[in-house]
């Protein structure tokens, strides 16, 4: 491993800016941008046989089995353009796949170098996940209160259409919040024991103001 190798994982309740924050934090450091979900998604609509496994649990809001997800996560690190360094958004959502990341990392002689955890109030996460909208194009981020398009329903960058992610209804949120708190959370207890973790504080942020903090965390030692 090199000193400057640069291993993040974003962590966050769903709805906290992790999506908003890896694209930035992607450019802004060179490193892939691996999200599970968005691998998922594509995965279901190219209706392969992972895709049809994980939907019902995608639309139901809980988690797609871990030895899929960490599967797809190794095919993904094994490319060359993760071999310096890679930006984790939505993985891992369990000890077991946090504990399996680690095994995989350190046959390579690698380490998760950071963790960022978003951390932001539960009612303000339902607000947000109510009304996110996606560019079917180019999959930018919009909140139809918070950042809404210049033209209701079309994306400022390519034109195309908006929708609404299909388990960012208001029962499914609910759900995957239930689920965040009981999978996902003690992540947090289990990155703070590696002396990894940096928390930004999100709520009532705009996603300028999450970078800011976002940078810090990673440039700090
Ligand atoms: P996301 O786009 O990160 O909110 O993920 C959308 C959905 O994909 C989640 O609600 C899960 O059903 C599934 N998913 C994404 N990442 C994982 C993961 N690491 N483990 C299990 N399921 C996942």
């Amino acid at each position: 491993m090199t000193d400057t190798q640069r291993n993040v994982i974003l962590l966050g309740a769903p709805g906290a800016g992790k999506g908003t924050q890896a694209a930035r934090i992607a450019v802004g450091y060179a490193l892939p941008h691996i999200s599970t979900g968005e691998m998922l998604r594509a995965a279901v609509a190219e209706g392969t046989e992972m895709g049809l496994a994980a939907q019902r649990s995608m639309e139901a809001g809980e988690l797609v089995p871990d030895e899929v997800v960490i599967g797809v996560v190794r095919d993904r690190l094994a490319l060359p353009d993760a071999e310096k360094g890679f930006l984790l958004d939505g993985f891992p959502r369990t000890i077991e796949q946090a504990e399996r990341l680690d095994a995989m990392l350190a046959g390579a002689g690698r380490a998760v170098t950071r963790v960022i955890l978003i951390d932001v109030p539960e009612d303000e996460l339902v607000e947000r996940l109510a009304g996110r909208r996606l560019c079917k194009g180019c999959g930018k981020g919009y909140h139809v209160l918070f950042d809404p398009p210049q033209n209701d329903g079309v994306c400022d960058v390519c034109g195309d259409e908006l929708y609404q992610r299909s388990d960012d209804n208001e029962a499914t949120v609910h759900n995957r919040l239930d689920v965040y708190r009981a999978q996902t959370e003690p992540l947090v207890g289990y990155y703070e024991a590696r002396r990894v973790l940096k928390t930004a504080h999100g709520g009532g942020k705009m996603p300028d103001e999450v970078f800011a903090q976002v940078e810090q965390l990673l440039e700090g030692d």
